[in-house]
C-alpha cells in the first residue's frame, strides 16, 4: 500500500482525523487515478477539491484556451490567463495547490478515436463537459471500459448530478437513451450563474472521494437535481433499463462511437463565414445556393428568398448532397446549428460552404428590419 510522508500527514491532517478516512482512505486516495473532462465551470472546482483532496494521478482534459467570458465561474483562471491553453494554467494552478499529486494534462478533443487509450490511465471519470455529445460518449466508454462515473450538468440556475459504477445501477443512457443535441443549449446560447457549477463540481468530487473510498451512499441509482433559484435539491431513482443500448442485456453500442452529426470544435472553429451585409452584396450579383437549417415551423415564418429548407436534424441523420459548382450559404436564427451544418457539408465534400455569421438576426439587425424571425 502506497504509504504517507511526514510534509502529506501534516497537509491531510483533517482527513486523517476522520475514521471514515484515516490513513488507509488518504493512502488510497494517493494511489488513485482520476481524470475530469472539461477544465470549464464544473471541473475548475471538482479538480481544486480532488487535487486539494490528494488524488495522487489527476487528469485534465480540455482542448480550449481560457476565454474572458470563462472568468464569472471557472476559478481555476485569473485575467492573465486569458488565451491561454486551459489545461496548461489549470496545471499550474493546481500544482500550486499541491505539489505532492501528479498532473497529467490532455490537451485534446474527446472522441471515439481517443477515449479508448486515454480512460486507460484512469479507474474514475469526472464528466464537466458542456456538450451533449461528449457526455454521451464519456458515459459509454465508462460502461464499456468499466470506469466508474461522476457526470453532472447545468442549466441557467438549475443543475443535475449522477453518479455510475460498473455493475452497479443505471448508466447516463438509461436515463436518457438518444442524444438530443441542438435541444439542449450550453451556457454560451443560455447563460449561466456563475456560482451553479461551484455547487455542482463540489457535489462531483464528494461523489468521487466517496466512490474511491467505498464510504457513504453515492448517487448510484440516483438523479440529484438543484434549484438555485427556489435553493431546493430533489431526487429521482432511476432503474437500469434492460434494453439499454449500452448497459442493458443485449447491448448494441460495443465499442465507443461518436454520434451522428458529430462534429469536433476543431471542425467547427475552420468553417469560414460571411457577413450579413457581404451576403446582401452577393445576392444581386452571384449564383448561391441558400440552406436554411431551422425547423420546418421557424422557415415558414419568414426566410430568404429562394432559400432550401433543410433543417439540422435531416442533415445529421441523412447526410447532405448538393451540386458543388454553386457556393452554398448555410444559415439558422442565431447562428448555432448552420455553424455545425457547414462543418458536416465541409466533411460531406462540399466546397468551402459558408455559414451566415449571427444567423438571420444578424440579417434582421443589418439589413432588412422588416424581416420575419
Ligand atoms: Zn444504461
Amino acid at each position: 500500500m502506497t504509504t504517507l510522508g511526514p510534509a502529506e500527514r501534516r497537509r491531510y491532517s483533517r482527513h486523517l482525523a476522520l475514521p471514515e478516512i484515516g490513513i488507509e482512505g488518504q493512502s488510497r486516495l494517493k494511489g488513485a487515478r482520476v481524470l475530469v473532462v472539461g477544465a470549464g465551470g464544473l471541473g475548475c472546482p471538482a479538480a481544486l477539491y480532488l487535487a486539494a483532496a490528494g488524488v495522487g494521478t489527476l487528469g485534465l482534459l480540455d482542448c480550449d484556451s481560457v476565454d474572458e467570458s470563462n472568468l464569472q465561474r471557472q476559478i481555476l483562471f485569473g485575467s492573465q490567463d486569458v488565451g491561454a491553453p486551459k489545461v496548461d494554467r489549470a496545471r499550474e494552478r493546481l500544482r500550486q495547490l499541491n505539489p505532492e499529486i501528479r498532473l497529467v494534462a490532455h490537451a485534446v478533443e474527446l472522441c471515439a478515436a481517443n477515449v479508448g487509450e486515454i480512460f486507460s490511465s484512469y479507474e474514475l471519470i469526472v464528466d464537466g463537459s458542456d456538450r451533449v455529445a461528449t457526455r454521451y460518449l464519456v458515459n459509454d466508454a465508462c460502461v464499456i471500459y468499466r470506469k466508474s462515473l461522476v457526470s453532472a450538468a447545468i442549466y441557467r440556475f438549475e443543475g443535475q448530478a449522477m453518479s455510475y459504477a460498473p455493475d452497479r445501477g443505471p448508466c447516463y443512457r438509461c436515463l436518457f437513451p438518444q442524444p438530443s443535441e441542438g435541444v439542449v443549449p450550453n451556457c454560451e446560447q443560455a447563460g449561466v450563474l456563475g456560482v451553479l457549477p461551484g455547487v455542482l463540481g463540489a457535489i462531483q468530487a464528494t461523489e468521487t472521494i466517496k466512490l474511491l473510498l467505498g464510504i457513504g451512499d453515492p448517487l448510484l441509482g440516483r438523479l440529484l437535481t438543484y434549484d438555485a433559484l427556489s435553493l431546493s435539491f430533489h431526487e429521482f431513482r432511476i432503474a437500469r433499463r434492460a434494453d439499454c443500448a449500452v448497459c442493458g442485456e443485449h447491448p448494441s453500442i460495443t465499442r465507443p462511437q461518436d454520434p451522428l452529426g458529430f462534429c469536433t470544435v476543431e471542425e467547427q472553429r475552420r468553417v469560414r463565414r460571411i457577413s450579413a451585409p457581404e451576403l446582401a452584396e452577393q445576392l444581386d450579383r452571384a449564383v448561391l445556393t441558400l440552406i436554411d437549417v431551422r425547423e420546418p415551423a421557424e422557415f415558414a415564418y419568414g426566410h430568404l428568398p429562394g432559400a432550401i429548407n433543410l433543417p439540422l436534424a435531416q442533415i445529421e441523420q441523412q447526410g447532405l448532397t448538393l451540386p458543388h459548382e454553386a457556393t452554398t450559404i448555410f444559415m439558422c436564427r442565431s447562428g448555432v446549428r448552420s455553424l455545425k451544418a457547414c462543418a458536416l457539408a465541409r466533411r460531406a465534400g462540399v466546397r468551402e460552404p459558408l455559414q451566415l455569421e449571427g444567423g438571420l438576426l444578424a440579417w434582421k439587425a443589418m439589413v432588412e428590419p422588416s424581416f420575419h424571425v
